[in-house]
């Protein structure tokens, strides 16, 4: 018997406040017997990396608020994408001992999953020989949304210019990556002067700002831009509404402030019409991924994509979670159990 760490939903969040660590996110421990007989077609794994998402805070409402995805079950540890390393398998299982699996991880540091749950897993082999982060990051979800959301609603033509906001997030930084790939130039928004610098310098972007300290609307009135890449909603997009170019796009990937807090609403809807602005909403679990697998992985192997990723090592009390919802994460949020 070893000891088991998760980090369960320990009670119901209300809509417009922050999760508080160790009253709605709590870790607890049970022993799991690693040498259980495990039924047909089950698989006992070992978590190595798990991901963190602004997502995972819609799902700590309580019952009853109908969503895209459903609320969390309580007193069970939270779920998300994640990879592991099978441990043993029972008769007959789909993948073989010491094979990677990614796909819906239990935030557990041991899991068995049943022949239903295997059969959801995608097990590789990492010939690209990646951090297994950044298959949780750039190569999975995240680096998904990017792909998807530019192929099916932005469809950047080389020479636009493409604003981004939360930019040196998980999403942010593959949108950036993937225009600069198709010779877009970059404006990119973030919350602090540090990923500002990083976004000029790691990332190279044409321009970028705090909007926290600047006047967003008076800074994207100096430049043109054809494309807005919106993981944030709010006064952003309010400010984007105004000073897009007639006929923009906007890719409708997120509303980070209104997940914590009170949503203010726009005052300049009619832009929409008055400029012919193409707004389009998607959620990535519901679109076709294409070529993935085959391009952004070897890009990134070979050095043409560089992920930002900021790891958390071991499951905590929802503290990693928190830091992220409040940006205090640079890059990728992941937690690292290797
Ligand atoms: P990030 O790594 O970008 O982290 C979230 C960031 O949100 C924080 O770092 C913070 O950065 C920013 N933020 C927090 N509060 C506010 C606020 N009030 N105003 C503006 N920014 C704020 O997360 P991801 O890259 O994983 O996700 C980016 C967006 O994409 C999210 O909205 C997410 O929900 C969405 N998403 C959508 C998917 C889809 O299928 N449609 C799939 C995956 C993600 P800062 O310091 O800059 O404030």
């Amino acid at each position: 018997m070893v000891q088991n760490k998760s980090l369960i939903f320990a009670e119901a969040c209300p809509p417009a406040q922050y999760p508080v660590p160790g009253k709605h996110l709590k870790s607890v421990s049970n022993e799991i017997d690693l040498d259980q007989q495990l039924a047909q077609g089950a698989i006992l794994v070992k978590t190595e990396v798990l991901s963190l998402d602004p997502y995972l805070r819609s799902r700590l409402r309580a019952p009853g608020t109908k969503s895209y995805v459903p609320e969390f079950e309580l007193n069970k540890p939270i779920e998300n994408f994640g990879v592991g390393e099978v441990l043993r398998t029972g008769e007959g299982a789909s993948v073989s001992k010491g094979q990677l699996v990614y796909g819906s991880f239990p935030f557990s540091e041991y899991v068995v999953f049943d022949k239903d749950a295997v059969s959801k897993l995608r097990p590789f082999d990492n010939k690209e020989g990646l951090p297994l982060s950044t298959w949780v990051g750039s190569a999975g979800m995240p680096g998904q949304t990017a792909h998807v959301g530019l192929k099916d609603i932005a469809k950047p033509k080389k020479g636009e210019t493409i604003f981004v906001s939360s930019a040196s997030g998980a999403v942010g930084q593959m949108v950036i990556a993937l225009c600069h790939r198709a010779g877009l130039k970059v404006i990119a928004a973030a919350g602090s002067d540090e990923k500002v610098e990083i976004l000029k310098n790691k990332l190279g972007v044409e321009h970028a700002f705090n909007y926290k300290t600047t006047d967003i609307k008076e800074y994207l009135s100096k430049i043109s831009y054809q494309i807005y890449w919106d993981n944030v909603a709010g006064p952003t997009l309010e400010a984007v509404l105004d000073t897009i170019e007639v006929r923009g796009r906007i890719v409708g990937c997120g509303a980070a402030s209104e997940y914590n807090e009170s949503s203010k609403g726009l005052t300049n809807v009619f832009r929409l019409v008055s400029k012919e602005i193409l707004y389009e909403g998607f959620i990535v679990l519901n679109r076709d991924i294409g070529n993935f697998y085959d391009e952004i992985p070897a890009a990134i192997a070979k050095g043409e994509i560089k992920p930002i990723e900021h790891i958390t090592k071991g499951l905590d009390n929802g503290e990693a979670f928190l830091e992220l919802l409040k940006g205090g994460n640079i890059g990728k949020a992941v937690i690292s159990l290797e």
